[in-house]
């Protein structure tokens, strides 16, 4: 039988008392497994490995810096170790098979005793190459004089038994902790029928043919939305359909750049407590996105991330929020309070959706970012900023219930708007005159609160009656009898009432003659 370097893992380690095994078993307990199972699983291989075999006979590889004399005796010590990586960093690795054990240890080199120049031979072994890979935290991050243990490791689900494990004992042999505090693993991706992807199968996808065809920006969103803790299919039609989740993100930040462009926030910013009630609500829904994404982030959960901001662009901003701002931004005088404090939210969800996508859309957010006017960091790269973090004055917790409320029942408005629609009673909403039938109390006592040309405005609709202490709870619309402003389309009484303006209202006189107040 061939003579072999072994690591023990039951030898009590010199100077701690325990085993590798049982040093392991216990450190691996103070890493963070994701997802968690691989805890588990270490912890099993770990129980049941054997003895670590380090060295292999091949002629190609790095050297285990051992002499052997004569009578089979063994040299290496710590000194001869650091001469031999001494010599080995002047002369190459492949000095070990050409050089004298006397030129590589050095003439003055004090041999112990037993030992003599003339009777030693090299050892011919290599080291096993997960002996290597499992030392490069002490390259990569101790030799560079970056803290140890590193942040994380990451590979796929197969490397508990390798690179994870035999990373660790290196580290924990040698300096007593593990080299990494998170260790995350990954599925493997798979064809779209669930099979594995292989050379000779051709069932594979390039990236550099898909980053060709659709943009790295796509291929990284793509891997962004799948849960990677599994295995995932993948093909080139899955990652192109993630175009369209791309262009719902990318149209949410254009409709925020088309209507911030006059809004500088250090003059025109207006005070959260002075904020309209859906500016609030916007803002609410950020700090809740912020939360949402943060966490999601240092989870490693990227296709939380993806699904937290694709559903903020396209249910909160695309479907509520940019809609209901139209008649503000479109129809107020250009430097009203309604209209800078919608600016206002919205300069600061972009400034921090940009961030939040820059890990993922690392060029759309860059371009962005520069394309931004005031930024809330002068750092010349959004992967410069900081993530945002949730801005503790604005109360997004304490105000859920009440906005579960009013949506729930804009929800009904709009249910009933569609009937209306259905029938051909009306083309828009803003046709429309809603009447609330409230038999809750507290329902009734938000929406006075709320104000109800504010929840009209929510609505789109022109005007909204409440009719409170009814039987129960319901909503009914008709077409409205007032005439429509040609300017804002809004059906309101006020239109028709002035001479000079027959067919504006009111509020749209005073914006084009310059004499709003607000
Ligand atoms: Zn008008």
């Amino acid at each position: 039988a061939t003579e072999q370097w072994f690591i023990s893992v039951d030898r009590e380690l010199p100077g701690v008392g325990k085993s590798l095994r049982d040093l392991a078993l216990e450190q691996i307990k103070n890493v963070k497994w994701i997802p968690a199972w691989g805890q588990k699983r270490i912890e099993g291989m770990l129980e049941s490995r054997p003895d670590w075999c380090i060295s292999r006979q091949r002629s190609w590889g790095l050297p285990i810096p051992a002499f052997v004399n004569s009578d089979g005796k063994t040299l290496m010590t710590r000194e001869s170790v650091l001469a031999v990586a001494g010599h080995i960093a002047k002369n190459g690795s492949d000095s070990w098979f050409t050089d004298s054990p006397r030129r590589i240890l050095g003439e003055d080199f004090e041999l112990p005793a037993g030992f003599v120049f003339d009777d030693l031979k090299r050892e011919e072994n290599i080291f096993d190459v997960w002996f290597e890979s499992g030392c490069s935290w002490h390259s990569v991050a101790k030799q560079a004089g970056w803290p140890l243990p590193v942040d994380l490791y990451l590979e796929g689900s197969d490397q508990h038994r390798g690179w994870f494990q035999l990373s660790l004992l290196p580290a924990l042999g040698s300096m007593g902790k593990a080299p990494f505090k998170s260790v995350l693993t990954h599925g493997f991706t798979i064809d779209e029928k669930g099979m594995k992807q292989s050379k000779s199968l051709g069932n594979y996808v390039n990236a550099q043919e898909e980053i060709a065809k659709y943009g790295s920006d796509i291929l990284r969103l793509w891997v962004a939305s799948v849960n990677v803790q599994g295995d995932v299919r993948c093909s080139d039609e899955l990652i192109g359909r993630s175009q369209d989740a791309y262009r719902k993100i990318r149209n949410t930040l254009r409709f925020l750049f088309g209507n911030i462009d006059d809004f500088d926030p250090n003059e025109k910013r207006i005070a959260y407590d002075d904020m309209f009630e859906i500016d609030k609500w916007a803002m609410q829904q950020l700090q809740k996105l912020i939360a949402g994404v943060t966490e999601a982030y240092e989870s490693f959960v990227f296709h939380k991330v993806f699904s937290l901001i694709y559903n903020f662009c396209t249910v909160e901003m695309s479907s509520i929020y940019m809609d209901v701002l139209k008649d503000r931004l479109y129809c107020e005088s250009s430097d009203s309070l309604a209209r800078r404090s919608a600016q206002t939210a919205m300069q600061r969800i972009l400034d921090c959706l940009v961030r939040m996508l820059a890990p993922v859309l690392v060029h759309t957010a860059e371009e962005a970012w520069a394309a931004m006017k005031f930024k809330s960091q002068t750092v010349e790269s959004v992967h410069l900023a900081d993530m945002p973090k949730v801005d503790g004055s604005v109360d997004w917790q304490s105000n859920e219930q009440k906005w579960q409320k009013i949506m729930g029942l804009r929800d009904e408005v709009l249910k009933v708007l569609e009937a209306l629609r259905q029938e051909q009673k009306i083309g828009s909403n803003q046709e429309a005159y809603v009447t609330v039938y409230c038999e809750d109390e507290e329902l009734a006592g938000i929406l006075d609160k709320f104000g109800l040309d504010q929840f009209a405005a929510l609505c789109i609709v022109s005007e909204v009656k409440l009719e409170k202490r009814a039987v129960r709870t319901s909503v009914t619309a008709e077409k409205s009898g007032y005439q429509k402003c040609q300017r804002c389309w809004n059906y309101w009484p006020s239109v028709g009432t002035d001479s000079e303006h027959p067919d504006l209202c009111v509020r749209c006189i005073k914006v084009i003659s310059g004499t709003s107040c607000n």
